[in-house]
């Protein structure tokens, strides 16, 4: 790099920061920007043009064009060659702009006079605000030190906007965060909130972007990658990384190694900018690259690169996770993804979770379930575009977020919650009164559980017990595995809780997607179908083992409920069942109390199972369906496949019919039949299910209410006929017939 440039691009920048910062009006600002910059790098014209929406581009200020254009000329992003430095995020330099593809004349502006251009993007890490242009009437190429200089200032500008530098008077500008956006993203559990973001992870904010002493910030910035080097060996030396994990780490390895990374970074500080401002301008220009390359596995190396950007930059800055600020009343927490064990950690003071990856299926997902908070996941840029405070509405049945609403769309949602309250307030008054259909029937509507802090809902929902509880989340939400004593002790509290009431516990469900922090991971081409569940209990009873003994004791004499995960076929549900006698018989050998009563039952997950030998249902003292997996075996559709998930209807008449054997080999046998999937908690599945003859239902506490108001509501004989005249006349699903008919029902 030229000495000349160096230091004359460092005398620019400090003359940028001393502008910036005297006193004056946000135009004030940019009208001498422009001008020191035009004096600088020895143009006619330098111009500021700054979003005004996400799709126009205005022009703000401007040096050598007509002074009556600004605040009036603009054009759509991607149009002319302004337009497509910001779309494309990237520099435009040419000798003769008006033979350039795509120019477009602007006659206000009198750029007609002018031949050579060069833009820049003014772009903060994932965040276009605008382009920074300069021309001059001969007709040259502007050298690479010349671009290079002008990003640099772009850069500068950037990050005084973020400061607020410009806000005020600039009139028409856009205000970085301040716009409303709405997110499309997917359903991670259902339900509606409005708060206030709260960010796991809140971005470093740099205040100072411009440095005058470059050995210094050198010195900064050699430190604070080595730290950096450092922190990501000492995270591939843990033991408990699965084998992605090891790979993701290893990209971050190799970027925190990457000479071309420091040395850029290194350029970008002799031209004055800070330590902080060089790691930044660095991730910035990394994602517009990043951002044009179709492959999707480079794509995703985007987020390693942010991921050690961000954390290069707290090295920097010594700013932790933890900046100190307050959370807001109503936190809505925003993260890019999250743990499990994090995530319980804030537990029920969020009033809802939006995150930019996750899937149905995630451990977060999961306890976000439990937690029944509603979840907005794959969240498109929700961490580049919320700061801490941002009013957000989340509504989790469609998936959408909507940031910094506008008042008529935050009071719309407000009706929507609202109406939802007074759904609630409806269905709390039902209460004390027990699901009886018109027909007399009588439906027993239990809730499902896996944590500690969900057993207040038995009594809040009027739940006759709980018909699930996912005992896997205690094991997900550790970073080791637990010991005996302390699920001993935390199963006898659940019962405690439950007062009596029935409680079954399912035994450990993992594999699939659920896989444990301290378990070496099975690499398995398709885990829903492969080592999980109680497959894993009966290879490996050791654990298996513990949690009946853990289960046994908490008992203590109570009566006792174990339910099996994924049985298969008889033998599967022999062993596992022998498992149960042999720890009762050891446990009472021991001197220790034995539960008065065990009823051991099965989770129907599988088609295979409702064929099984009489013998199976003979041996079982209850069958609960696991309509959550059964489904996805079923239609053979992913349950966790966004594309595939719901593409087929419970209410399909295939899938009715399938219950409807399972419900009969059932009745034969006398043996009791739940359904805990989560279509139990859908009030018009829950109903066709009851019309079909299962008695007991299973669900998220919050669906109780829905649920029991319309079975109480209907007559289920009536509804029945229905099922089977839609089914008799060929339909494919019996949803249109069911609706059609409920449609006609007396509140
Ligand atoms: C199911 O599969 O329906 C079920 C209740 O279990 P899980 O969702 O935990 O797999
Ligand atoms: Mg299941």
């Amino acid at each position: 790099m030229p000495e000349r440039t160096e230091s004359e691009s460092r005398k620019l920048l400090r003359r940028l920061r001393d502008t910036l910062a005297t006193t004056g009006g946000g135009q004030d600002r940019l009208d001498r920007i422009t001008h020191l910059i035009a004096d600088s790098m020895g143009t006619e014209v330098c111009s500021i043009y700054l979003f005004r929406d996400p799709e126009t581009l205005e022009l703000c200020a401007t040096e050598g064009l007509k002074k009556e254009a600004v605040h009036q000329t603009r054009m759509k992003l991607g149009e002319g060659l302004v337009g497509r430095v910001a779309r494309n995020g990237l520099p435009i330099n040419t000798a003769n702009a008006p033979q350039e593809k795509g120019f477009r004349y602007m006659p206000e502006t009198g750029e007609e006079l002018y031949s050579s251009f060069l833009g820049v993007p003014i772009q903060r890490v994932g965040e276009k605000l605008g382009v920074l242009v300069v021309q001059s009437k001969i007709a040259r190429e502007f050298s690479e030190d010349e671009i290079y200089a002008l990003e640099v200032v772009a850069m500068v500008l950037a990050e005084m906007t973020e400061l607020g530098v410009f806000n005020g008077d600039a009139d028409g500008m856009r205000a970085l965060h301040k716009q409303s956006v709405m997110i499309r993203g997917g359903t991670g559990q259902e339900g509606a909130a409005e708060g206030r973001v709260w960010l796991h992870e809140p971005r470093v904010v740099v205040t100072n972007p411009v440095a005058d002493d470059p050995l210094t910030e050198i010195d900064r910035i050699r430190e604070a990658v080595g730290k950096l080097r450092v922190s990501v060996d000492d995270l591939l030396s843990a033991e408990s990384l699965d084998k992605d994990q090891k790979q993701v780490l290893e990209a971050y390895r190799m970027f925190a190694n990457s000479r071309g990374w420091l040395r850029r970074m290194e350029e970008d500080i002799q031209r004055g900018l800070s330590a902080e401002a060089a790691v930044e301008k660095e991730q910035s220009a990394a994602r517009a690259r990043l951002e044009q390359v179709p492959d999707a596995y480079l794509r995703e190396r985007l987020h390693d690169l942010d991921d050690l950007s961000n954390r290069l930059l707290r090295i920097l800055t010594g700013q932790g996770q933890d900046t100190g600020a307050a959370m807001p009343d109503n936190p809505v927490l925003v993260a890019r993804n999250i743990g499990p064990a994090e995530l319980l950690d804030y537990g029920r003071k969020l009033k809802g979770v939006v995150l930019e990856e996750g899937s149905v299926g995630s451990h977060a997902a999961i306890v976000a379930r439990a937690l029944a908070i509603p979840l907005v996941i794959h969240a498109d840029r929700i961490v580049t575009e919320a700061l801490n405070g941002d009013q957000i509405l989340v509504d989790g049945d469609q998936g959408i977020v909507h940031l910094r609403p506008e008042e008529t769309v935050a009071r719309a949602f407000r009706d929507k919650i609202a109406m939802q309250a007074a759904a609630q307030q409806r269905y709390a008054s039902l209460r004390g009164l027990p699901a009886v259909s018109k027909c007399g029937t009588l439906t027993t509507l239990m809730m499902n559980a896996g944590l500690m802090a969900d057993l207040p809902s038995l009594e809040g929902s009027g739940a006759e017990g709980v018909g699930l509880f996912r005992t896997e989340l205690q094991f997900l939400v550790r970073n080791k595995m637990p010991q005996r004593a302390e699920l001993a002790a935390l199963y006898a509290r659940v019962m405690d809780a439950a007062k009596g009431k029935r409680v079954a516990f399912r035994t450990l469900d993992i594999g699939s997607d659920k896989v444990l922090p301290y378990m070496k991971p099975q690499d398995e081409p398709n885990p829903a179908m492969g080592w999980r569940a109680i497959r894993v209990g009966l290879d490996k009873p050791g654990v298996l083992r513990m949690q009946l003994q853990a289960l046994i004791r908490a008992a203590n004499g109570r009566p006792l409920t174990v339910m099996f995960p994924f049985i298969t076929e008889l033998s599967e549900f022999q062993n596992a069942r022998a498992h149960v006698m042999r720890e009762l018989h050891r446990e009472k050998s021991l001197g220790h109390r034995v539960p008065s009563r065990v009823e051991i039952g099965a989770m129907l997950e599988t088609p295979s199972l409702a064929y099984a030998p009489r013998a199976f249902f003979e041996l079982t003292d209850f069958v609960s369906i696991g309509g959550n997996d059964l489904k996805q075996f079923f239609f053979a559709a992913d349950r966790e496949n966004e594309r595939v998930r719901r593409r087929y209807d419970t209410l399909n008449v295939s899938f009715l019919r399938f219950l409807m054997q399972i419900i009969d080999r059932c009745r034969e046998t006398g043996t009791p039949l739940s359904f805990c999937g989560e279509d139990a908690g859908r009030p018009v599945e829950a109903l066709a299910f009851a019309a079909l003859g299962l008695r007991a239902l299973s669900m998220r506490p919050a669906s109780i209410g829905p649920v029991k108001a319309l079975l109480r509501r209907v007559d289920l004989a009536e509804a029945r006929a229905v099922i089977d005249r839609a089914m008799d006349e060929g339909a494919e699903t019996v949803r249109p017939a069911l609706m059609d008919w409920l449609s006609n029902q007396p509140e």
